[in-house]
């Protein structure tokens, strides 16, 4: 059955930059007629996601972005699952907490609260096939009308040169006794290296419910979750942590691009298509992580949704080309970290990073890291073979793992 309806703009792909730009323009534009088509079937179990992201730091002109100012009240505060007032790394010879507040969005609290904000603006189980002109048309022949086509699909295979991938399983823990974390623990690496720089993750949701996660910085995107999950409880296990039961999985491989002469390059649907999230390259180089950007790309098109189509893809693809140009230091550190150091000594790269001072590591997480950062994250001898190092972060490279 074809149905023929007139939108102000259609969002295609229903993630996290779709969701988080749709609600902006409900809250700022409410007279804007929005839709977001959704391949997923709404009926079919999904694996859940956590999206966290570190308070932009006061040393960020808060300015720059006003959805991160006062977090807690706003509309991307009233999405947060859970805040914590800091958090705390630990290195073979580091254990440092700090106070960073730090916040999750679990991926079922997001959708409840979409479903109920944009509930006239959703359609699931409709993977979108063609856009022509002004045209929307689904794998089942549907067609909706817009105005302005939002390419919000997600990662783009083949976008950009791989340098190496973040990848992680992470189980929801509930125990018999209270664990006794007051913070997450953004990273354990006093765990055996492997694959990698290797680190545990753990989020506590409340006194008995954790989510751990074992994550790798590792040359290949390769899961084997039977192993991951045998970890994950071997890890809980020596915490002494007594399992009740175990709740949802996540999992994921995060591409991570490398410095190479090659630019980021994803195919546009039609000439008139705009391109948001990680479609458009709207990620943090060296974590993978897309929350900030998200909500930064969300903006930038509330900014400019007053454009006509062509004058939109335009201005946000002049956007995601500022922000990828942006992030050559972050790709110039990904060469180092997994072309120059081995493997099992990458740990001692971010061992050293977390001993600098809170206001650079949260600029660094929101990809704001100023020169003077950059020189005090590179000054010193690098903590792994300095040659190597030194090469990899200055040359380009085409080298390309899995
Ligand atoms: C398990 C996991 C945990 C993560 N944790 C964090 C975190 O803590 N912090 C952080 O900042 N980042 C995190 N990330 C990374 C990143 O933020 C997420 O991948 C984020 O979801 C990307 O947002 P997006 O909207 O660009 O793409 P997605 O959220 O992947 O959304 C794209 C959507 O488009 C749909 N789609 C694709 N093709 C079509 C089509 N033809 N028609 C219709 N729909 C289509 C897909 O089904 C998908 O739902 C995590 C990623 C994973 C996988």
């Amino acid at each position: 059955m074809v149905v023929r309806q007139n939108y102000d703009v259609i969002f295609i792909g229903g993630g996290l930059a779709a969701g988080l730009s749709a609600l902006l323009l409900r809250e700022n534009r409410p007279e804007l007629k929005v839709l977001i088509i959704e391949a997923r079937d709404i009926e079919t179990p999904e694996l859940p996601q956590t999206w966290s992201f570190q308070t932009l730091p006061a040393s960020i002109d808060p300015s720059q972005s006003k959805s991160f100012s006062q977090v807690r009240s706003n509309w991307l505060g009233r999405l947060i699952s859970k805040s914590w007032t800091g958090y705390e790394v630990r290195f073979p010879d580091l254990d440092r907490r700090l106070d960073i507040p730090y916040h999750s969005i679990r991926s079922q609290d997001f959708w409840d609260h979409l479903k109920i904000e944009l509930s006239d603006s959703l359609i699931f189980g409709s993977s979108v096939t063609e856009v022509k002109g002004t045209t929307v048309t689904g794998a089942n022949g549907s067609q909706w009308q817009a105005n302005r086509v939002i390419d919000s699909r997600g990662w783009a295979k083949d976008a950009f040169p791989v340098a190496g991938y973040q990848k992680f399983v992470g189980l929801n823990l509930k125990l018999k006794k209270p664990h006794g974390l007051k913070a997450p623990i953004l990273m354990d690496a006093r765990v055996e290296q492997v694959d990698g720089f290797r680190f545990l993750y753990t989020l506590p949701w409340d006194e008995l419910n954790l989510l751990v996660e074992d994550t790798h910085y590792s040359n290949d995107d390769h899961l084997d979750i039977p192993h991951y999950r045998k970890e994950i409880l071997a890890y809980a296990k020596a915490q002494g942590w007594e399992i009740e039961s175990i709740g949802e999985m996540e999992q994921g491989a995060l591409a991570l691009p490398s410095y190479s002469k090659r630019n980021f390059f994803s195919e546009k649907l039609s000439p008139h298509t705009a391109q948001l999230g990680v479609r458009a390259g709207l990620f943090h180089a060296t974590t993978g992580y897309s929350i900030y950007d998200a909500v930064l790309g969300a903006e930038q098109l509330l900014n400019t949704i007053h454009l006509e189509a062509d004058a939109l893809e335009t201005s946000l693809s002049r956007y995601s080309d500022e922000r990828w140009e942006a992030q050559e230091f972050y790709r110039r550190l990904n060469n180092m970290l997994f072309f120059a150091a081995i493997p099992e000594n990458r740990y001692k790269v971010l061992e050293r990073f977390y001993q600098h001072d809170p206001d650079l590591i949260s600029r660094f997480y929101a990809g704001k890291t100023s020169a003077q950062d950059k020189f005090r994250i590179m000054s010193g001898k690098p903590p792994i073979a300095m040659k190597q190092a030194i090469y990899h972060f200055f040359n380009r490279s085409e080298v390309q793992h899995g």
